[in-house]
Order: structure tokens, then sequence, then C-alpha cells
């Protein structure tokens, strides 16, 4: 039987490839336009929503109460639509842009790779929760 180490290196290899399916850094990272991180609720800062307004939207037309906190009446989520954010367009050949891509919040120009993180299992938010399980791993 292999040593435990050496199989760790075989798990590694270059070769398979393993290592890279397995993990995504700011290096290896590759957007797709899949538009998947368009679909969680987006959350806006003030300077987000000047930065937008620049654009020629104004706030009424893509500013939205956070459904998850409706009692508090604020607007500061981006307005949906068809389950993606209404900024997201879909080019009909399974890719998405954002129409405001110089304008975007902030939080939409550091996905995946938040401040303090280098390696994710994904991009895809739904994945992130495993975030720091891979953290953990080293
Ligand atoms: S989920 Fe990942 S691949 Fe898809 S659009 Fe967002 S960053 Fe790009
Ligand atoms: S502003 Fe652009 S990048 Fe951000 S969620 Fe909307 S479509 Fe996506």
């Amino acid at each position: 039987m292999p040593h435990l180490k050496d199989l760790g290196k075989f798990f590694y290899s270059k070769e398979l490839k393993v290592f890279d399916m397995a993990h995504i850094t700011r290096k290896t990272f590759k957007c797709t336009k899949c538009g998947e991180c368009c679909k969680p609720i987006t959350k806006v800062s003030e300077k987000d929503i000047q930065r937008i307004e620049k654009a020629g939207f104004k706030r009424g037309e893509f500013l939205d109460v956070d459904p998850f906190r409706k009692e508090s009446g604020v607007k500061d989520v981006l307005k949906r639509k068809n389950g993606y954010c209404m900024f997201l367009r879909d080019n009909k050949d399974k890719t998405f842009d954002c129409t405001i891509y110089e304008h975007r919040p902030d939080v939409c120009r550091e996905y995946p790779f938040f401040e303090g993180v280098e390696k994710l299992p994904s991009c895809l938010p739904n994945e992130l929760v495993w975030y720091k399980k891979i953290e953990e791993m080293g």
C-alpha cells in the first residue's frame, strides 16, 4: 500500500489537475459569464448608488427593499428581474453580461475573492459555503 504522503503527491500532481479542479485562486480563476453570481440579492452602499446614478439611472428605477428586511423599508438592494439582478443581460448564448459593468457596485467588483480570501472551491454562490472548510485544509 502506498504511503499516505505519496498519495498526497499523487492527488496534487499537475498532470491530473485534481488540485485545479478542487480549488480556484485569484490566479487560476476565470469567469465563464454564467450569471449565477447575479442571482443573489445585491446590497449597495450610498457610494455604489451614486456611481450607478452616474450611468444615467435614477435611484427609484434600480433600488428595492431587501426582502429579508422588509420591515426596515430601506431601499438598499438592486432590483431583480426574472430571478436575476435587473442589470444582467442574457446574451442568449448561455452567457450573461453586466450592463453597468463600469458602474457596478463594489461587491460585484470584489466577488468572489473578498478581502482576505485567496482560495475557493468554486465561484458559484451556492458553493461558497464550503469556503471555510477548504481554508481549514490549508
Ligand atoms: S458565478 Fe463565477 S463564472 Fe459565473 S458569472 Fe459569476 S464569477 Fe463568473
Ligand atoms: S450590478 Fe452587474 S455584476 Fe452586479 S449583480 Fe447586477 S448584473 Fe451582476
